[in-house]
């Protein structure tokens, strides 16, 4: 497993009072509900673990394409376990700084469903969502979002606006609960790609 700590992250990171670096559960964490605020911090089961492979795998077959991407994401219907829809960032290849993963799933599952609102769904997401894309799970009415490495991972690879998807969720009166870190070192392979790290030097 990559060091977490050693490495370090480069900034001081706002975890906002709730520990997600505590005992794992099938690769990922629960905390206790976030005081405060109206976002609960759930823990993963055994579905999330699977979906969360399977995604990262969907993820992994951009390394062989002309844009490889560590940030896939898929949304699934909360009650059903249906998939909705699944999609990489499309920052590079649609000139947009906008094309995260979580946001392009987003989209293309609200203009799927012809709906602004994607209540009763839950996204799922290579890594812990950055404050715009966690500001648009909630403005998108989502049940829950999981992630797989955090924010902290991929902010050794990169650059990251170092707010925790928790923090964002805590701050309104949208209710989401966020579940994470999830398969955390089989979504870090993402980012340690040999491929992927060659792109990413030529990002900076
Ligand atoms: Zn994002």
């Amino acid at each position: 497993m990559l060091s977490l700590n050693g490495q370090g992250s480069r900034r001081r990171f706002l975890r906002g009072g709730v520990s997600v670096l505590g005992v794992p559960l099938l690769g990922a964490v629960g905390a206790s509900a976030a005081e405060g605020g109206v976002v609960t911090v759930d823990t993963a089961t055994a579905v999330d673990a699977e979906r969360m492979r399977s995604l990262i795998a969907f993820t992994m077959l951009t390394m062989d394409t002309p844009h490889p991407i560590p940030y896939g994401a898929e949304i699934f219907d909360s009650t059903t376990g249906v998939s909705l829809m699944r999609a990489v960032n499309r920052v590079s290849e649609d000139h947009d700084p906008s094309g995260h993963g979580e946001i392009v799933t987003i989209r293309k599952a609200c203009a799927k469903l012809q709906a602004r609102l994607l209540k009763g769904y839950t996204l799922y997401t290579t890594c812990e969502p950055c404050p715009m894309c966690m500001s648009c799970c909630l403005w998108a009415g989502l049940d829950r979002v999981v992630y797989g490495a955090t924010i902290e991972d991929a902010a050794r690879f990169g650059h990251q606006i170092m707010i925790p998807s928790v923090e964002v969720a805590r701050r309104t009166d949208l209710k989401c609960s966020v579940t994470g870190p999830v398969e955390r070192d089989r979504a870090l392979e993402l980012f340690t790609n040999a491929k992927m790290r060659a792109v990413m030097k030529a990002w900076k």
